[in-house]
């Protein structure tokens, strides 16, 4: 029985370690996603249009040109 406390003990400790490396690429999602949302709105837009939107060419911003 031994064995299998270790064992469990191993998981726990690494669900620990996998939570804290989600939280922190978590962060650094949000963190990214903040800094693509600053390019694309300080972006001189260079856009290539496709039937029924248009996507810049240099941030990957997009749209609908339906309207
Ligand atoms: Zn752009």
């Amino acid at each position: 029985m031994m064995d299998q406390t270790y064992i469990d003990n191993s998981h726990y400790s690494e669900i620990k370690i996998l939570k804290e490396e989600v939280e922190l690429l978590q962060e650094r999602v949000c963190h990214l996603r903040q800094k693509i949302d600053h390019l694309q709105r300080h972006c001189k837009h260079l856009f290539l249009e496709t039937a029924g939107m248009r996507e810049c060419q240099k941030c990957g911003f997009s749209e609908s040109t339906y309207y």
